[in-house]
């Protein structure tokens, strides 16, 4: 059982705080995983296109029997269930799961790159992720809250 799984979630359309808890019991009842924990809510400023709402974001932080593939798959059925539609590149959505860290896995498949390639430099994914473990480190990148500091000026608040 891979520990220590965090997965991200960003919803921008359709009642994001609801998307976001169907999405977070969907994962809960998915075969092989275990929710182990659920940060709050932030509100985020959209990043590269800004003609769009804000986004909500949160994160769990999950343990696993599947495997990094058969994981994303599951959370690929979870955005699709939920009106996920793949228009353009940083577009609205309905729902996003990213996985962040798969415990210290590292991988560059395009397909499935680990930890996420941008994760180290949006606050939308390292503030929740610093709430769930503070002394979390990112393969390759360093610890979570030095780089969440680093993000100091992209617009976020946690939400109630
Ligand atoms: P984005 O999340 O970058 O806004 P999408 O959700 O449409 O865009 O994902 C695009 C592709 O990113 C997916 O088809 C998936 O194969 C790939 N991908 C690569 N690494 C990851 C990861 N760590 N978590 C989720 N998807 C990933
Ligand atoms: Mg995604």
């Amino acid at each position: 059982m891979q520990e220590n799984v965090f997965v991200a979630l960003g919803s921008n359309l359709e009642a994001p705080r609801e998307q976001l808890r169907q999405a977070v019991a969907a994962i809960a009842a998915l075969d092989g995983v275990v929710l182990r924990a659920a940060s709050s809510h932030y509100g985020s400023a959209p990043v590269g296109y800004d003609d769009q709402p804000d986004f909500v974001n949160a994160a769990v932080r999950i343990a696993t029997t599947l495997s990094p593939r058969a994981l994303l798959t599951a959370l690929q059925a979870i955005e699709q269930a939920q009106g996920r539609e793949r228009s353009f590149r940083n577009a609205p959505r309905t729902l996003d799961l990213d996985i962040v860290l798969f415990g210290d896995r590292v991988q560059g498949d395009p397909e499935l790159t680990l930890p996420h390639p941008r994760a180290h430099e949006r606050a939308f994914v390292l503030l929740p992720l610093q709430e769930l473990s503070p002394d979390l480190q990112i393969p390759g990148q360093g610890p979570v809250a030095a780089l969440a500091a680093r993000c100091a000026e992209q617009r976020i608040a946690r939400l109630d």
